[in-house]
C-alpha cells in the first residue's frame, strides 16, 4: 500500500521497531530462550508479520494460545518451535502433532486426546505440561500433579508423547513486590523438581511474561514468553513506561479527517449530546469508532493529535465515527488524526488511551479490528 495515498484509518506497524524490541529484551534475558508470543492476531498488529520479524531477531520459539493460531502460522510457511496452551476437548491434536506443534497439556482429559492423536498419527507428540502454581486459571494443581506426571511418565515411556517442557504462568507479575510473585515461584520450583526427580528431562522450564521478565531475573529459567513489550507497550505503568526499558511502540493509528466545520456556541455534539460547543467552534470528524476497535468507553476523554495539538474526543464515540472539538482552527479536510503511536510527535500513546478508557494498553492495540487496514514498514531486516 502507498503510504501517502488516501485512507480513512490504518494502523501502521513498524516491524525495525519490533525487531529492536525483540533484540532489546534479549539483553534483558541474555541466557534464556525467547518465546515471542503472537496470539490474538499478534495482539492486533498481524500474527505472521510479527512472528517473522522476531524471527528475524532470534526469538527461536512462537508462542500462541489456540491450535488454530499454531497451524496458521505453520501453513504460512513458518518453521521452528510453535508452542500452543489453549486447548478445549476435541481439539486438533492430530495436526497438532503432524505440524510438530509444542502441546500444553494441563489436564488428563488433554494427555488422553493427544496420545490418541500420536498414535493414529504414528509419531511421538511434543507435550508441555502446565503446573497451576497460583494462578487459579489454566493448569494442573498440585494436588493433582503427580498422578499427571505418572501418566505422561507412561506415556513417554511407549513412545507417545515427548514432554519437552513444564512450564507456569503469573497472576499478578505486574505488581512489583506482589505475595503472590514468591509463592508462584517456591511452588513451580517444588512441582519442576518432583516431576523431574520422578524421571521428566523436560528441554525447557518457563513462567516469565513480559512483566516477570523485566523485572524478575529469578524467573528467566530457561525461557521467557514476552507478548506485549515485544510490540513495544509497558505492561503497566507500575512496571515502568517503554523507555525505562529501551522498547519503542509499534503500532501508529491514524485516521484522515473527513470532515472540518465551523459550529456555534451551544451545538449537541454525536448521540446523545454529551458535548455541547462551549462557543463557536470547528468540529473535526474522525472516520473510526468502536466497529474499527475503539473503545466507546474513550467518549469524552479519547486524545487525539490534529495539526500539532491534542484534542479530545468530543461527545460519544460512535460505531464508525467520532468528533473532535478543534478549538476553532480549521486544518483541511484529509488533515491526519493520529489516535497513538509511539509519541515523537507529542501524539498520545496506547497507555494514554487506555488510561482515558478505563482499560490496560494490551486491550487497547488488540482491539483494532479487521476492517482497519495494518500498513507494515521496515519489513526487510536490516543486515
Ligand atoms: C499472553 C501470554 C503471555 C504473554 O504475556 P505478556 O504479558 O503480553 O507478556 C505469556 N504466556 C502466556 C501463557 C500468555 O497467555
Amino acid at each position: 500500500m502507498n503510504e501517502t495515498a488516501p485512507f480513512r484509518v490504518r494502523a501502521e506497524i513498524d516491524l525495525a521497531a519490533l525487531r529492536a524490541n525483540v533484540r532489546a529484551l534479549r539483553a534483558h534475558a541474555p541466557d534464556a530462550a525467547f518465546m515471542a508470543v503472537v496470539k490474538a492476531d499478534g495482539y492486533g498488529h498481524g500474527m505472521v508479520p510479527c512472528a517473522r520479524a522476531a524471527r528475524q531477531a532470534g526469538a527461536t520459539w512462537i508462542g500462541t494460545a489456540t491450535p488454530e493460531e499454531a497451524l496458521a502460522l505453520r501453513a504460512a510457511g513458518l518453521p521452528g518451535r510453535i508452542m500452543c496452551w489453549l486447548w478445549t476437548p476435541g481439539g486438533p491434536w492430530r495436526e497438532g502433532v503432524e505440524a510438530d506443534l509444542d502441546m500444553s497439556v494441563s489436564a488428563l482429559w488433554a494427555l488422553e486426546e493427544v496420545t490418541a492423536a500420536a498414535r493414529a498419527a504414528g509419531r511421538t507428540a511434543r507435550v508441555q505440561l502446565k503446573a497451576d502454581t497460583g494462578l487459579g486459571r489454566n493448569g494442573c494443581m498440585p494436588a493433582d500433579w503427580p498422578d499427571l506426571v505418572d501418566r505422561v511418565l507412561r506415556a513417554e515411556a511407549e513412545g507417545l508423547v515427548t514432554v519437552t517442557g513444564l512450564w507456569s504462568h503469573f497472576a499478578c507479575a505486574d505488581e512489583p513486590g506482589h505475595p503472590s510473585i514468591a509463592a508462584q515461584l517456591t511452588v513451580f520450583r517444588e512441582m519442576v523438581a518432583y516431576a523431574e526427580d520422578r524421571g521428566l528431562r523436560p528441554e525447557v522450564r518457563h513462567i516469565a511474561n513480559s512483566p516477570g521478565m523485566l523485572t524478575l531475573p529469578e524467573a528467566h529459567f530457561d525461557l521467557v514468553r514476552p507478548g506485549i513489550a515485544m510490540y513495544g507497550v509497558s505492561p503497566s505503568p507500575e512496571v515502568g513506561t517503554s523507555q525505562d526499558f529501551g522498547l519503542r511502540p509499534v503500532m501508529t493509528l491514524a485516521a484522515s479527517l473527513a470532515h472540518v466545520k465551523r459550529a456555534p456556541a451551544g451545538h449537541g455534539v454525536s448521540y446523545g449530546h454529551h458535548y455541547v460547543t462551549p462557543g463557536e467552534t470547528t468540529l473535526g470528524l474522525v472516520p473510526a469508532g468502536y466497529g474499527d476497535g475503539i473503545p466507546r468507553h474513550a467518549s469524552g476523554t479519547a486524545p487525539v493529535l490534529v495539526d500539532g495539538k491534542l484534542r479530545t474526543a468530543a461527545g460519544r464515540v460512535a460505531m464508525d465515527q467520532f468528533v473532535v472539538d478543534l478549538g476553532g482552527d480549521e486544518p483541511a479536510v484529509g488533515a491526519e488524526a493520529v489516535l497513538f503511536g509511539p509519541g515523537d510527535r507529542g501524539e498520545p500513546t496506547a497507555e494514554d488511551w487506555a488510561q482515558a478508557a478505563g482499560t490496560i494498553a494490551y486491550e487497547i492495540v488488540t482491539r483494532i479490528g479487521s476492517r482497519v487496514p495494518r500498513v507494515y514498514v521496515n519489513e526487510r531486516p536490516e543486515d
